[in-house]
C-alpha cells in the first residue's frame, strides 16, 4: 500500500478512486484524522488519503490524479440554466462550454 494523493473532500476522493479503479488500479481511500482535533472538526473535514495497493501502479495513479486536478471541480451554471457538477467543462444539456475557458 502506498499513498499517492490527498483529497480535499469525499466527492473528490470518490471521483479519484472511481477513475483509478476504472483504469485497473486498485485504490482505496483512508480517512486520516488530525491528531488532537478529533471531535472539533466534522468528519468531512478530515484529510482523505488515496492509497494504491500495488507499488508499480503508483506513478500511473499520480499522473491520472494530476490530470484530474487540472480539471475544474467546482460546479457552475450554464447559460441554459443547467447546473453542472464535477469535472465537466461542457454542459450536458445544451453543449455549451464552461464560461471562462
Ligand atoms: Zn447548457
Amino acid at each position: 500500500m502506498k499513498r499517492v494523493a490527498k483529497a480535499s473532500n469525499i466527492v473528490e476522493a470518490t471521483l479519484w478512486i472511481d477513475m483509478l479503479t476504472s483504469t485497473g488500479i486498485e485504490a482505496s481511500v483512508q480517512r486520516q484524522f488530525l491528531q488532537g482535533v478529533i471531535g472539533d472538526i466534522p468528519p468531512d473535514q478530515a484529510a482523505l488519503e488515496i492509497w494504491v495497493a500495488h507499488e508499480e501502479q503508483v506513478m500511473r495513479a499520480r499522473e491520472l490524479i494530476e490530470g484530474l486536478k487540472r480539471t475544474p471541480q467546482r460546479q457552475w451554471f450554464c447559460q441554459c440554466g443547467e447546473r453542472i457538477e464535477g469535472g465537466f467543462e461542457q454542459c450536458w444539456n445544451c453543449g455549451a462550454l464552461i464560461p471562462g475557458l
